[in-house]
């Protein structure tokens, strides 16, 4: 079987206004590519659209997931295919504890009737964090509520490393890190490179990418990927910016 993330001719718009524009890009397991591109261009959107978010009306194309269709899956269904998305703006949800909420998610991933083992749970929760370097006050706290932007990001990797996806999208998870907490995160998501999971990692800068270091590199300019290389084409983009290939005729 074809074991990837497909994203095929993706049209996608918000308030009737179009943002994706014919979006093509498949990521294969096992590989991480990255996507850059100037700001507003649409990589925030395409995240979403992928999660499931409910304002953006994806109007052509589509996206499977190991062959199935993700687009017509509920927000929940899509995580417990594998497919987890860390945000460049995470939520903040009131009254639910960060222990409580990824318990939950591990449990609503165990066959029906299992119950969790909630010494184990806490122990790689843990050590997770840890890893991490995230005190373990944390686990107490509403999740993301009052955490400063660096703890937001440190918390999307912490649900991705507990959740296991196979296929995980983050979306500027270097934005609001200095740089030691970025040289962390990435560890984070090396450790976790595997034959058995594919990363699209969404970023504005380079820098991230000297930690991370992507398979391939696509630019997404005005909804559509116009240009794809290899991990050189980053430091091209950081030294260059990105006037030189948005300008280009792009070929019909
Ligand atoms: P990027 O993440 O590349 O900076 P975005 O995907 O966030 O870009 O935004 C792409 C374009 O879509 C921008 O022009 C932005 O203003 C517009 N857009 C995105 N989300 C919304 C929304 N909810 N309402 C109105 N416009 C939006
Ligand atoms: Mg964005």
């Amino acid at each position: 079987m074809n074991e990837s993330l497909k994203i095929d001719n993706l049209h996608a718009s918000v308030d009737g206004q179009p943002i994706l524009k014919g979006l093509t890009l498949e990521v294969p397991k096992g590989e991480v590519h990255a996507i850059m591109g100037p700001n507003g261009s649409g990589k925030s959107t395409l995240a979403k659209v992928l999660a499931g978010h409910e304002d953006y009306g994806v109007t052509e194309g589509g996206v499977t997931l190991d062959g199935e269709d993700l687009l017509a899956m509920e927000v929940d269904e899509r995580s417990r295919a594998g497919f987890f998305l860390a945000f460049q703006y995470p939520h903040e949800i009131p009254g639910v504890t960060n222990a409580n909420f990824l318990r939950a998610a591990r449990q609503a991933r165990l066959p029906k009737g299992e119950e969790i083992d909630a010494v184990a749970f806490y122990r790689e929760m843990y050590e997770k964090m840890d890893r991490l370097g995230m005190d373990r006050k944390f686990t107490g706290r509403s999740v993301n509520e009052g955490f400063s932007g660096g703890e937001k990001k440190r918390n999307e990797i912490l649900q991705m490393m507990m959740l296991e996806p196979k296929y995980a999208v983050l979306d500027e998870t270097d934005s609001g890190l200095d740089i030691d907490a970025l040289k962390i995160v990435a560890e984070g998501v090396n450790a976790m490179r595997s034959p058995e999971r594919a990363f699209l990692v969404i970023t504005h800068y380079q820098r991230l990418l000297d930690y991370i270091v992507p398979d391939v590199v696509h630019v997404l300019h005005n909804g559509r990927i116009i240009h794809t290389g290899g991990k050189e084409l980053a430091l091209e983009l950081e030294e260059k910016g990105y006037d030189w290939i948005t300008k280009e005729p792009v070929a019909a």
